[in-house]
């Protein structure tokens, strides 16, 4: 008999939850990870550095198992279908994991854990990334936060009141199944190539941490963690870096219960993946211009500051949060493009792609979400760069022919913008 610890978004032997339950509770622990198909098959580029960013942690992972003398089971296949195999293959006694709040994966876990239950197998799911999830922050009566200030006072309450535990696994037993290593699953076998994007590596510095509030809304300055990817895909314990973050930097703690806000968010409300979380905001008759929609994603606005930052994405799956606020701005409110739609780029390009986070940030800019601010705020795309890349560093590194004859007009005028987007919100949210 054999017990499975299913690895998802928990790429991870230190401080994973799950895992160390089915440690401290089973004898022959079985460690797998789908390659999911469901998810795998929408992916357009067949070089996404994400798949190959996973197959190199599952890398890591065989590694240190290995140190127990054990191995990860790799498949290849949509979970349903590797599950039957699975129980088809193996007298399984319990299997655990780590909860995901995204619908997806709310419904597969729904169907595997009744599929195991059918055959009289436990489906133990366990809360990891995230410190707080589902309605462990309500307000007085139970409900959600829909705005995210009250919601991070209580957050900070509760943690404070109560630290989370770092786990971690007691090598003086093993209570992994003894087995040489199996094959992993190749990328190729899946029609996918190794990528050559860079990934920022996993550090948790601690001198950028301290000075985060001063430096992180700058986009020329490296004055972020980048461990968005990480994040995403449990290679940092959220517990461990919310401890440090604690300590070093209430700020940088601040951007961590906003990702665990969105979870929240989109956990109780599925309909956001594609509705407003407002439900007036889609009465929005949106521009459907392709044509302005290539320029934006190009690179191509005319306005450089929205430029930089799509070509930062372009080349690097990564873009600074500051600008991120000013591209998507610019996207729903000067060119008046559904908020859809950007999502939508990101979710392709972005390295870090969350989408609850992905999804609160464009309905945040659309002044669709959760936000209290008001419609008609617009950014100035100038102003913007005055505050924050006043001598245009981060322009010049993305934009080099910015200033000579080759760089485009701006694609539509400041003003006329402006007053079009708070005109047409205005109009349709009357009805
Ligand atoms: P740091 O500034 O070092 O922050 C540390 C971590 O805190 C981040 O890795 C992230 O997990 C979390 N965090 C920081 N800011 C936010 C925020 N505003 N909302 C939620 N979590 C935050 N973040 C994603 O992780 N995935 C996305 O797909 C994503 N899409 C976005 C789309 C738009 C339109 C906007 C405005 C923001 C988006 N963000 C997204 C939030 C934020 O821009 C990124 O988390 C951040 O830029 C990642 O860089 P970093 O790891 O250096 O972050």
């Amino acid at each position: 008999k054999v017990s499975i610890f299913w690895f998802r978004r928990d790429l991870r032997l230190e401080d994973n939850t799950g895992l160390y339950h089915a440690y401290n509770q089973e004898k022959n622990i079985l460690p797998i990870f789908i390659f999911d198909r469901d998810i795998l098959d929408k992916l357009e580029d067949k070089k996404d550095a994400r798949v190959t960013f996973i197959h190199h942690q599952i890398d890591i992972l065989q590694k240190h198992l290995q140190g127990f003398g054990t191995s990860i089971l790799t498949k290849y296949g949509k979970p349903l279908e590797v599950w039957k195999e699975l129980l088809d293959s193996y007298d399984i006694e319990n299997v655990y994991t780590n909860r995901d709040y995204e619908p997806y994966a709310k419904e597969r876990d729904k169907e595997v854990a009744a599929l195991l239950k059918s055959h009289g197998v436990q489906f133990l799911d366990f809360k990891d990334q995230v410190i707080f999830e589902k309605s462990e922050v309500v307000n007085g009566s139970g409900d959600f936060y829909k705005v995210f200030t009250p919601y991070s006072k209580v957050w900070l309450e509760k943690f404070n009141q109560n630290p989370p535990q770092i786990v971690t696994l007691d090598k003086r037993k093993n209570n992994f199944v003894q087995v040489e290593p199996f094959p992993i699953v190749s990328l190729e076998s899946m029609g996918f190539e190794e990528s050559d994007v860079n990934i920022p590596l996993l550090e948790i510095d601690k001198n950028l941490i301290q000075q985060y509030d001063k430096v992180r809304n700058f986009p020329a300055i490296n004055g972020t963690s980048r461990l968005g990817i990480h994040l995403r895909f449990g290679t940092v314990s959220v517990r461990k870096l919310a401890l440090e973050a604690a300590r070093l930097n209430a700020t940088f703690l601040n951007e961590l219960i906003w990702r665990e806000f969105y979870m929240m968010i989109l956990y109780h409300n599925p309909q956001v993946v594609d509705k407003a979380f407002k439900p007036q905001y889609d009465n929005i008759p949106w521009r459907r211009n392709e044509d302005d929609f290539i320029k934006w994603c190009e690179g191509k606005t005319g306005y450089p500051i929205v430029d930089a930052g799509m070509r930062e994405l372009n080349a690097t799956g990564y873009m600074h949060n500051r600008v991120r606020m000013i591209v998507a701005s610019f996207l729903t409110k000067h060119l008046l493009i559904d908020w859809r739609w950007g999502e939508a780029y990101f979710a392709k390009k972005l390295l870090d792609f969350e989408l609850s986070s992905n999804n609160g940030g464009w309905q945040w800019a659309a002044g669709t979400g959760t936000d209290a601010q008001p419609y008609f705020r617009v950014f100035n795309p100038e102003s913007q760069t005055e505050k924050f890349d006043k001598e245009l560093k981060y322009i010049k590194k993305w934009v080099p022919e910015y200033g000579t004859k080759d760089y485009p007009e701006p694609m539509v005028a400041h003003k006329f913008a402006r007053e079009r987007a708070i005109a047409t919100y205005k109009e349709a949210l009357k009805a």
